[in-house]
Formats: C-alpha cells, sequence, structure tokens
C-alpha cells in the first residue's frame, strides 16, 4: 500500500508518530502533504513571524523526507474547508489507499480533520489519526471523579503518577528510506497571500528546523538546565531553552525535551536535581494548558474559562492599547518587553507575565486584545499557551493568578532586571540612566524626565490596581 502522511504542525522526521507508523505500514511508498492555508491563519491571529517560521522549518523538513525517498506535495489553499476536497483529490491522483496524521486539538483544527477523516472514509481509504502532540494525550487524564484538572499542581502529581505507570519513555524511530514513490515534491513557498512582509531581524533570531531545535535542545542540557531554576526569571541572561518556537510547530517533539531532561537527572521525573525538575514542571504547564483546552473548547472561541468574567466592563481606550503595543507606557520594563517582541519574534516568560498583567490590571484593557497582538507577533504563537498564559495574567483563566495579587511592574523590574541591562537593550533611550533610577520613572526629578526622549507613565499603578481590584470583587 502506498500512504499520504499529511504535516502540520509536526514539521520534523524525528519521534514523529504518524510518520513512523505511515513508513512502518507502507509498502509502495509515502508522500508528504502540506496544506497552506493562509486565510485561515490569519483568521487565528497567526503573525507573519510564525508563518514564515513554519514555512522554513518545512522546507528544511522537505530535504529531510527527501533523503528518505518521502517527497512532499504542497497545496495552496485559502482556509481550512478547502482541506477534505484538496487532500482527496492528491490521494487519488497519486494514488494513496491511507492517510495518516497526527491530531491536532484546537477546536477549528478538530473540526477540520474530523472533515477530512469522513472524506476518506466516505470514499473508501484508510484514516489513521494518532495523539503526538504531548507526552501524554490530553483526554487521557481525569480526577478520581472522572473530572477535568483544572488546577496545575493536582494535574502534575497525576500527570507524574500515569506516566510513571506507562514508562520507560521512548522516542519513535526515525524512518529509513522508503519505496520509490516516483512523485515530485513541490517547492516550498517562500511567500504566500496575505503575508507580505517577512522580517530579516526575526529570521536571523531563529534559524529553522529540527537540527537547530536538537542543537539547542543539547546545548540547553549541557549548559544552562542545571542553572535553569536560578536564571530562568532573569530575562537578561539566556537562562531559558528557547524552544518554544520549534515545540509550537513541532521541529522538536515535548517527549525528545523530556527525554533528555530526564537523562540529565538521572532518569528521574519528580526527584533529583533542581534544574530538570523546573524545567520538566514547564513541559507539563504546556500539557496542561492543551488538558484545559480539550477539556474546555470555550477558550478556542474567546471565552473566558471563568464565566463570570464575561462581565467585566473592560477599557476600550485604543490610544492606550496603542501606547502599550509599540512600548510606549513609560514603564521601562512593560516598553522593553513589547520591543522584545516586536522586533525579535519572541518575549522572555516573566516579562510575558508582567506585560500582560499590566495590559488587564493596570490598563485594564481586555485579555483578548493583548493575546491577539501577541499571536500576531509571536514565532512561538500557540493557542493553548498564549490563551493560559493571558488568561492566568487577567484572572479569568484555571489556576490563575487571584485578581488582587496584580503585579507592581516596578518591584518586577528591579526583582528580575536588578541592574537594568534588559530595559538597556531595548530602550536604548535609558542606557545612562543609573541602575537605581532605571525602573521606576514616577521617582524621577521633573528636569531628568524632560531631558530623556520617554514618555511619563500613562497610568498611575496604585490607583489603577484599585480600580482593577474593584472592578473584579463586583463579580461577587
Ligand atoms: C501571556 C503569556 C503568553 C504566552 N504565550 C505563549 C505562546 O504563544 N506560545 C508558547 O509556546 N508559550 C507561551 N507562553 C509560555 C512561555 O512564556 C513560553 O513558552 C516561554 O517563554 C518560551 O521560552 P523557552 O522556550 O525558552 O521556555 P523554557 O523556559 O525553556 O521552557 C521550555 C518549554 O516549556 C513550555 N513552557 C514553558 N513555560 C510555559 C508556560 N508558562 N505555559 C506553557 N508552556 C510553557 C514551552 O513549550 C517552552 O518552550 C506564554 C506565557 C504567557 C504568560
Amino acid at each position: 500500500m502506498r500512504s499520504l502522511i499529511w504535516f502540520r504542525n509536526d514539521l520534523r522526521i524525528t519521534d514523529n508518530t504518524a510518520l513512523y507508523h505511515a513508513c512502518a505500514r507502507s509498502d509502495q511508498g509515502v508522500i508528504a502533504v502540506f496544506h497552506v492555508s493562509p486565510k485561515q491563519w490569519q483568521s487565528h491571529d497567526w503573525g507573519p513571524n510564525k508563518v514564515d517560521f513554519v514555512l522554513r522549518c518545512l522546507a528544511v523538513l522537505k530535504e529531510s523526507l527527501e533523503v528518505r525517498g518521502i517527497p512532499l506535495k504542497i497545496i495552496q489553499g485559502d482556509r481550512f474547508s478547502d482541506v477534505p476536497a484538496a487532500l482527496l483529490k492528491l490521494a487519488k491522483a497519486v494514488q494513496c489507499g491511507a492517510l495518516f496524521f497526527n491530531r491536532e486539538y484546537e477546536v477549528n483544527e478538530a473540526k477540520r480533520d474530523a472533515d477530512v477523516t469522513d472524506a476518506f472514509e466516505n470514499a473508501g481509504l484508510a484514516v489513521h489519526a494518532y495523539h503526538d502532540q504531548t507526552v501524554i494525550p490530553p483526554a487521557d487524564i481525569h480526577t478520581a471523579n472522572g473530572d477535568i484538572y483544572t488546577v496545575f499542581s493536582p494535574f502534575k502529581r497525576k500527570w507524574i503518577d500515569t506516566l510513571k505507570q506507562r514508562q520507560p519513555l521512548e522516542l519513535r524511530p526515525t524512518p529509513k528510506k522508503q519505496a520509490p514513490a516516483k512523485v515530485k515534491s513541490d517547492d516550498v513557498p517562500t511567500d504566500v497571500k496575505h503575508y507580505r512582509s517577512f522580517s530579516d531581524a526575526v529570521r536571523d533570531h531563529w534559524p529553522a528546523g529540527e537540527t537547530e531545535a536538537k542543537r539547542r535542545l543539547t546545548r540547553f542540557i549541557n549548559a544552562g538546565l542545571d542553572n535553569y531554576k536560578k536564571q530562568r526569571d532573569l530575562p537578561a541572561l539566556h537562562g531559558t531553552s528557547s524552544l518554544s518556537p520549534y515545540l509550537a510547530c513541532g521541529a522538536i517533539s515535548a517527549r525528545q525535551c523530556l527525554l533528555a531532561a530526564m537523562e540529565a537527572n538521572n532518569g528521574r521525573l519528580d526527584s533529583g536535581k533542581q534544574g530538570p525538575l523546573t524545567w520538566i514542571s514547564e513541559l507539563i504547564w504546556r500539557e496542561f494548558y492543551r488538558h484545559v483546552m480539550v477539556g474546555f473548547p470555550r477558550v478556542c472561541r474567546y471565552q473566558p474559562f471563568k464565566e463570570n468574567t464575561t462581565a467585566l466592563k473592560w477599557n476600550d481606550d485604543d490610544a492606550l492599547f496603542e501606547r502599550w503595543c509599540e512600548g510606549k507606557t513609560g514603564v521601562p520594563i512593560v516598553d522593553a518587553a513589547q520591543r522584545q517582541l516586536v522586533q525579535t519574534g519572541w518575549m522572555h516568560n516573566r516579562l510575558r507575565m508582567i506585560s500582560a498583567m499590566y495590559l488587564t490590571k493596570d490598563l485594564f484593557i481586555d485579555w483578548r486584545r493583548g493575546e491577539s497582538f501577541f499571536m500576531q507577533h509571536l514565532v512561538d504563537g500557540d493557542l493553548a499557551s498564549n490563551n493560559g498564559g493571558w488568561q492566568w495574567s487577567a484572572s479569568t483563566g484555571t489556576d490563575a493568578a487571584p485578581y488582587f495579587r496584580i503585579f507592581n511592574p516596578y518591584t518586577q523590574s528591579e526583582r528580575f532586571d536588578p541592574d537594568g541591562a534588559f530595559i538597556r537593550q531595548f530602550c536604548p533611550e535609558l542606557k545612562d540612566v543609573d541602575d537605581g533610577d532605571i525602573h521606576d520613572p514616577t521617582t524621577w526629578p521633573p528636569l531628568m524626565q524632560q531631558a530623556l526622549d520617554y514618555p511619563e507613565p500613562v497610568v498611575n499603578h496604585k490607583q489603577a490596581r484599585l480600580r482593577a481590584i474593584a472592578a473584579f470583587k463586583a463579580l461577587g
């Protein structure tokens, strides 16, 4: 039999469940396909950084597949609704009797996959779908009562217990050379409709492909993991793995990351060294947010997890929102964070929390506007993690920050960027300000404020904090 393997956010040949099975079960060759869906991507707020990264990873994947005798076909479409007919037409044209893919869990993606499955099965073709995106499939973990976990710590305990029962964790073997398919690969597009400008600076920050992802993982495990607990909150240091874009498009798998961390921790999952344990916990947060998304699909539909928070009357001041987007709020750590996002397509996790908390609590602007803005710029944009992070910060989500525990952006700045090195990197207009002054412009004498080309804070933090607390309290 000859099979079609449909790639989406699993752009790698190593440890790829669907690819492994497609190759193992096909004696007349395997053909790969990727559907370019720019209109749909746009409606999901995928920005040019993410689209460009995905296409670049796809080009690298194409080379790895060709070495194994697997040609890559590209279907240029628009929306997910185009996919069933287009994929079926290709399957028939290249004489494939079965379709293989790894599941995606977002609402529109899951519907697309169900429609494709129906179309293939109605045409008498087999469909094989696999769980691959997480270490443990999202729907596999429940409380003792069969409920969905909504709090991270008990989820993590259950996740670890479940994995221990399923160990040893193994990676899927990389496929060997396949029977020749006698089909020519298509060129991977370097630009697509609706996405005209890609940033060279972002490209330089994020070289594409699974070899680069493996290189980053090895570098981090050898040089960053032991200090991760101490350094992960300091944005001026490169204390985290910077693997999120690769995980988001599947250039590396969560299993590869987890296994590497466990190997560095003498095979242990929940005891041993603090660095690996803390990093493993972050990988479990990624799993948790997918689990929440599957359990509560409303979070994919712009709805808060805590339904009573729909009553909040957010501030719809467009000018304030613009100031936040541009990194001109007058709060140096927030502005440096926003500029890091726009310039590099990525933001450090501590800063994502500070900036999201600032938008939703200090400016009291709807978290959904921030969620979209992040998606439009992040190279690692990922619905489950982005939504989870935003709803955590806005206190509307599962296991979210309690609404009365509002970050003070100035003290966060002193704590996590003590000498202002990160602020200076992205706010060069503040490069000569003393370490003690750089965090909080409200303490600057008027002459100093006038001398610097830097805005005054757009809101007063203390008053803004009280406004946000009052609004949440009023929800009852
Ligand atoms: C408001 C907000 C928005 C976010 N949006 C995204 C997003 O769109 N895409 C995304 O991948 N992450 C998102 N995160 C989570 C986190 O900020 C990034 O995963 C992390 O900064 C990526 O850097 P790293 O790869 O160096 O992470 P590391 O610290 O090295 O962590 C390793 C991996 O674990 C996962 N991870 C780490 N922290 C978290 C977390 N809090 N939640 C979920 N997964 C986590 C990521 O896949 C990450 O690559 C968001 C967090 C917040 C607060």
